[in-house]
């Protein structure tokens, strides 16, 4: 067997590690290493944390506090299969105590080292923060409707989503999903979010599930440190009619079911199933609500027709049966006065 000499104690040995014996190597040799007090910095308002002058979502400060003494540890790099342990101990909420213990293989044997370090909680206000209290934002959301004022549960469920979409964009990292500040008016509301993009994501959004559209224009607004500062108006329309209204138009009565760019509904008349697009139903006008409208005695079923008595004279009206119609003699319908006539309205999950 080949064996060599250690320069240090003199012993033979078949292998050198950075010039001596494993066991002169060993001597002087330190697994792991960490600083005896580190800092970790972050926001005092929102959690995030900050990594080399950059603002990061992250868990919670217990979170923070084990990344920043792993990002600090440094670790041999001849180790190999390297396991690490941090046990953090909250002191006091400026104060932790972090113990460490790391496993690796190296020179085909095992090593343990434990490490203690301290770590400072040092808070700030972060970027989207100071921005937030600032009354920072670069865009206008106006949410309106088109002919009408939006009511309260749509505007519930455009703030909704636009708290989603905000949610979402956040944890992929932007630190401009935010809204500053909003002004609730008689129609609609407008809000002041960080960036224009993230205000583009909320409109598509809103867009495809409710419908409606939305355009953008920029205006100038000043200049700051030399530079041109635009603020762009996102103007979103709610579409002009919302799902069980009935509406009338080119004299047919048509309860809406879905109102975006297509609209589906149900022939009031027929029971016939409606499609069409919205530019189709320009100019149509609301008749009723669902939930407004009066409900009548269905005194029989006879054949195609419905036997119902008028709601404001309690007279028998004979009307055609619509398709899908399931409702039972002896019960009360919806019905709606219309230019056709008194109209059944069939149940609403036909
Ligand atoms: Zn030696
Ligand atoms: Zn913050």
């Amino acid at each position: 067997m080949n064996s060599t000499v250690c320069p240090k104690c003199g012993n033979e040995t078949p292998k050198l590690f950075q010039g001596r014996c494993k066991d002169c190597f060993l001597e002087n040799f330190t697994l792991a290493e960490i600083a005896p007090v580190l800092h970790a910095k972050i926001c005092a308002s929102c959690g995030a944390r900050n990594i080399r002058n950059k603002w990061i979502n992250y868990g919670n400060l217990e979170d923070i506090v084990i990344q920043t003494a792993e990002d600090a540890l440094f670790v041999h790099e001849i180790a190999e299969d390297i396991e690490i342990y941090v046990n953090p101990r909250e002191l006091t909420p400026h104060l932790y105590r972090v113990h460490i213990e790391v496993d690796a293989m190296l020179l085909d044997e095992i090593f343990h080292q434990e490490l203690d370090t301290e770590i400072r909680i040092v808070r700030e206000s972060c970027d989207m923060c100071s921005r937030i209290s600032g009354g920072y934002f670069e865009a206008i959301l106006q949410i309106r409707a088109t002919n009408r004022i939006p009511a309260e549960e749509e505007m519930k469920e455009c703030i909704n989503i636009a708290n989603d979409v905000m949610a979402r964009m956040r944890s992929k990292g932007d630190r401009l999903a935010f809204i500053t500040h909003s002004l609730d008016i008689k129609e609609g509301a407008d809000l002041y979010i960080g960036s224009s993009n993230v205000c583009r994501h909320i409109c598509k959004e809103i867009v495809s599930r409710v419908g409606g559209s939305f355009n953008e224009s920029e205006s100038l607004q000043g200049r700051k440190d030399g530079k041109d500062i635009y603020r762009i108006t996102f103007s979103l329309r709610l579409p002009e009619f919302m799902p069980h209204d009935i509406i009338e138009h080119k004299g047919r009565v048509i309860e809406v079911r879905k109102f975006g760019k297509n609209v589906t509904g149900v022939d009031v008349e027929t029971g016939a199933r409606f499609i069409g697009t919205s530019d189709e139903l320009e100019g149509a006008t609301l008749i009723a609500k669902r939930k407004d409208l009066q409900k009548t005695m269905l005194v029989a079923i006879e054949n195609n027709d419905l036997l119902v008595l008028d709601p404001d004279t309690y007279e028998t009206v004979t009307i055609k049966k619509p398709v899908m119609f399931t409702a039972e003699a002896g019960t009360e319908i919806p019905v709606i006065k219309t230019e056709k006539g008194l109209l059944a309205v069939a149940d609403k999950s036909k």
